[in-house]
């Protein structure tokens, strides 16, 4: 049994809006699965085989990017870039959810052809996790001429997420509503394309057209890029009592700012995601999930350890993932920071209140160390370090 275990960590953030901060400077995993945290002197650290010593830093579990567009491996066609999926881990970022492998060139548009390409998309991601980052692709673009049976397939086939509708031919609520049913019925999310058009041949979202639909989650309800007018965000945090608010670093931050006061002013913080959207025409951003988290706790007066389950519980819960939060049989998937060296603040997270970046000393997933100090992220004041 591989039993992992982690000391002297200086705080532990759980995910959870509810108690944003657990007691306790140690936790211990069991074959990728947590197990228990607390003092380490009410825990058993006997039989370990790998010890990490936190030298005080944060522990928190690692942050999920609830919105991003990979084709193959760690590759993306879009900017012709590698290994950004690698430099998104040294971000802290462990899971990342396809919203639709839209840059693929010569992407299928044929029912056939895009059921093909989805499922051969969800098998490669499952099959190499680059870096280690688990990555949920296989995300279907609806087409005009699809059918309940192609949702029933897919289903059955692995893929658990729809891509953003409005990036295919499907433009109207009343299709798009009736095949984003069938995809309910067959256990597949759904997300939507919120907003302006993001490149030429993509089209626009309003928001009578996002509540006619009804996806699980509102995508990029900031924009990506161009944001919808204030009244119709605002209507959508009113109207929506399920769905996800997802906010992306690729979309218009002063409507980010706007949706979290709203939906705080709503009490539906707990609704609130967040994701990169990228790659896209505005590149890639290893640290993207670490800047909505630092640019909304200081312009959103969201208290750090908030923003921080925007970026990791709030989406696990919305998105039915078993990471994201401390709780027992989850996935011992983590990310540790601390205090950037010489940025302003009390603490880690009152840095972070202030906009400021932490730095990521180790990422680890699956009970597995991943990466060691961050070659992205300014440097931390102190890093954790395996000593077993
Ligand atoms: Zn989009």
């Amino acid at each position: 049994m591989e039993k992992l275990v982690i000391r002297n960590i200086g705080q532990i953030l759980s995910g959870k809006m509810e108690a944003p901060i657990f007691d306790g400077d140690c936790l211990i995993a069991l074959d990728g699965k947590i197990e228990a945290w607390g003092l380490e002197k009410d825990l058993n650290t006997e039989d370990a085989t790998c010890i990490v010593d936190a030298h005080g830093v944060t522990l928190a579990p690692g942050l999920i990017d609830s919105h991003v567009h990979p084709v193959v491996g760690d590759y993306t066609p879009r900017q012709q870039q590698l290994h950004w999926i690698d430099s998104t881990l040294n971000g802290g970022v462990t899971t990342m959810i396809s919203a639709g492998e839209v840059h693929m060139p010569g992407r299928p548009k044929d029912v056939i052809g895009l059921k093909a390409m989805s499922i051969a998309a969800q098998r490669w991601y499952e099959n190499f996790r680059p870096s280690g980052v688990k990555v949920h692709a296989g995300a279907p673009v609806i087409e005009h001429g699809m059918v309940e049976e192609d949702f029933a397939e897919l289903a059955n086939a692995g893929v658990t997420y729809l891509g953003e509708v409005g990036l295919g031919s499907v433009k109207d609520g009343k299709t798009a509503n009736q095949m984003v049913s069938w995809a309910r019925k067959h256990g597949i999310q759904s997300t939507i394309h919120t907003g302006g058009p993001s490149i030429p041949g993509s089209g626009l979202i309003d928001a009578d057209m996002v509540i006619e639909t009804d996806t699980d989650v509102i995508g990029h309800i900031n924009g990506g890029h161009s944001a919808l007018p204030d009244d119709q965000i605002i209507c959508l945090c009113e109207t929506c009592t399920r769905q996800a608010f997802e906010i992306v670093h690729n979309g218009n931050e002063r409507a980010a700012v706007l949706t979290v006061n709203t939906a705080r002013e709503l009490g539906k913080l707990g609704q609130v995601i967040l994701g990169t959207d990228g790659p896209a025409g505005s590149g890639v951003q290893p640290l993207g999930i670490l800047r909505m988290i630092a640019m909304l706790s200081a312009f959103g007066n969201v208290p750090a350890e908030i923003a921080f389950c925007f970026g990791n519980g709030n989406t696990a819960r919305q998105r039915n993932l078993d990471v994201g939060l401390i709780e027992k049989g989850y996935c011992a998937d983590f990310v540790l920071l601390d205090q950037a060296q010489h940025a302003p603040g009390k603490t880690m997270l009152d840095s972070v209140a202030q906009g400021n970046l932490p730095g990521v000393g180790m990422t680890i997933i699956d009970g597995v160390i991943r990466s060691e100090r961050s070659r992205n992220t300014p440097p931390a004041q102190r890093l954790p370090e395996r000593v077993l």
